[in-house]
């Protein structure tokens, strides 16, 4: 079992979060705290989706972070967002905290 994450327990309601899109392989919410005026992270839904880190990526996992890009894609272009960053932080001394693998998407435009 892998060790639970605050992320883990969003995914299983048990803490609350501000989701913006979910479909049965990703999870966008809101960053609680925001460093654009739009700050959103995108998590993989499946069990077998789980990865720490960009660090332990493996053959198993490997198309998880090319699927989360391809969701924020899709996400920005229904939401009409033409301008965005897209970041993975990768091990602790990357500024990661959660480790659960996220992609943050980050844009001045509001949606
Ligand atoms: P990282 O530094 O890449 O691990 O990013 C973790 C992000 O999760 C940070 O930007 C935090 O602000 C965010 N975060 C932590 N707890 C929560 C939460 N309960 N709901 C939403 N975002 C969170």
């Amino acid at each position: 079992m892998p060790e639970e994450t605050i992320f883990h327990k969003i995914l299983a309601g048990e803490i609350p979060a501000d989701v913006v899109y979910e479909d049965e392989d990703v999870f966008i919410f809101k960053d609680i705290n925001p460093k654009a005026p739009t700050h959103l992270l995108l998590i993989a839904k499946k069990e077998a989706d789980f990865v720490p880190s960009i660090a332990d990526l493996n053959d198993a996992t490997n198309h998880v972070p090319a699927m989360l890009i391809s969701k924020a894609q899709a996400f920005a272009k229904d939401q009409g967002i033409d301008g965005y960053k897209l970041t993975f932080h990768v091990g602790k001394g990357g500024g990661q905290e959660v480790f659960y693998l996220h992609l943050h998407f980050l844009s001045q435009q509001t949606i």
